[in-house]
């Protein structure tokens, strides 16, 4: 069993040292975000308009648009963001946190964040498990106090946004819902957790990729992005989480040139980075949010199932979104990491892969290069030859995945067509058919 130690980061201000806190009781008192405490509570919603936006801006240009109620990212998520702010509730204020552009070629974004990681003893991390079953005896979001949550997050049930400021809670169907992270790494840093009270452990599946990169295309900045990290790639918390947050600059892997390595049937295309030093794919093409969410998730099922820790970044709104399978913590455990490397304590989740490098000692963000940069992240990629075994496992299971779709849709065109005259079939689950990984040898 591999193990790492590190300092976990407090995402919420209910993350005590493991132990230290009791079960939550009925009525526990903390207004948590758990059955006890969700009786009569309510909480900002917004339904946000399940429209098949594609891709890359094509789709029909006809689509009458409609003013949403409430402007997502800027009313919703920067405003509730500062109430929070003024509430006191963040750990230390990230607007006062030095950063700067270090010179060179890529413009990877240099973070001096002290306080992150402050009044915190490090953990035990296992890192060669990248499917762990959900532990309630853990830290995880049902914990969190209802004042950290900003928002529900669901489809519209109607073919329009809907804002309400004071929605109930409807606990039976399980809302997914944006929180705060108190320790952010910069403006407007949230979670999304999906179907918070279900108590899913850090894995992808399709239905929650599609809402991540709905929120993505909702908040419809190319300054919001999303990411993930699997366990074994840096998650620390065991519970289905997305983070996101706001920079107004081009994140270096977004600047990477990449090459086109394979065409699906649907207008995925999915290409490889170059010149940057953390192997990855890029998934975009001229396709729907649906076909682009497929595959990627498709993707990363494999990957989980497969056991290989990985990372994702959804940037341009949900149009383009980046994979990074990664091997920094097992390296780290097998003692491979240079020393040098280890003592400034960076952890190459998403953000750090994606070029915002978090920085802990003021040293490592005054000596800040682009060379020590990229060593740091050429200890997160596969080797060129891991990379190749890993492509291969992807494409395998996103080419098979896509011809079971296309059986599946093919069946229920003709399920339609005898139906055709009959009563209406609303059903869409063909779109949310689970795929698993083929097994490989
Ligand atoms: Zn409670």
């Amino acid at each position: 069993m591999l193990r790492i130690k590190r300092v976990p980061t407090i995402v919420s201000n209910y993350q005590k040292e493991e132990g230290e806190e009791g079960a939550c009781r009925v009525g526990c008192g903390r207004n948590c975000l758990n059955t006890c405490c969700l009786q009569g509570a309510k909480l900002p919603l917004y339904a946000f308009k399940r429209v098949n936006k594609c891709g890359n801006r094509g789709g029909s240009s006809a689509e009458e648009y409609k003013e949403p109620p409430v402007a997502f990212l800027d009313s919703l998520i920067i405003g509730e963001w500062e109430d929070r702010v003024q509430k006191g509730l963040f750990r230390y204020d990230v607007t006062a946190c030095e950063t700067k552009v270090i010179p060179g070629n890529y413009g990877f974004i240099a973070q001096l964040n002290e306080g992150r990681h402050l009044k915190k003893r490090p953990t035990e991390f296992r890192v060669d498990k990248v499917l762990q079953p959900f532990d309630g005896s853990k830290f995880n979001f049902t914990k969190v106090g209802q004042e950290e949550v900003l928002f529900q997050f669901k489809a519209s049930e109607e073919d329009e946004i809907h804002f309400f400021p004071d929605a109930s809670i409807d606990v039976g169907n399980s809302p997914s819902v944006v929180a705060i992270n108190v320790s952010p790494i910069e403006y407007g840093h949230v979670l999304l957790i999906p179907h918070v009270l279900e108590c899913l452990p850090q894995r992808i599946d399709h239905e929650s990729f599609l809402l991540a990169l709905y929120m993505a295309a909702e908040a419809g900045s190319p300054y919001f992005r999303l990411g993930y990290n699997s366990l074994g790639a840096f998650a620390t918390i065991n519970h289905l989480h997305f983070q996101a947050y706001y920079l107004a600059v081009p994140f270096p892997i977004e600047k990477a040139s990449t090459r086109k390595v394979m065409n699906l049937d649907d207008g995925v295309e999915i290409s490889e980075l170059l010149g940057y030093p953390v192997r990855g794919l890029v998934f975009e093409g001229l396709c729907t949010l649906e076909d682009l969410s497929t595959a990627v998730s498709d993707a990363c099922i494999c990957l989980q199932n497969s056991n290989i820790p990985y990372n994702v970044l959804i940037s341009d709104s949900g149009r383009r979104v980046f994979l990074l399978p990664q091997c920094y913590a097992e390296r780290q455990a097998l003692g491979e990491v240079s020393p040098e490397l280890l003592d400034t304590q960076v952890n190459p989740a998403v953000w750090e892969i994606s070029g915002h490098m978090v920085l802990k000692r003021k040293e490592d963000y005054e000596e800040a290069s682009e060379e020590k940069a990229w060593r740091l992240l050429a200890e997160v990629s596969l080797s060129e030859e891991r990379f190749k075994e890993v492509k291969d496992i992807i494409f395998d299971a996103v080419s098979s995945a896509a011809n079971e779709n296309e059986l599946i849709s093919q069946n229920d065109q003709e399920h339609h067509t005898n139906q055709e005259s009959g009563t209406h079939n609303n059903g869409s689950s063909a779109a949310l058919v689970s795929h698993e990984c083929l097994v490989l040898h």
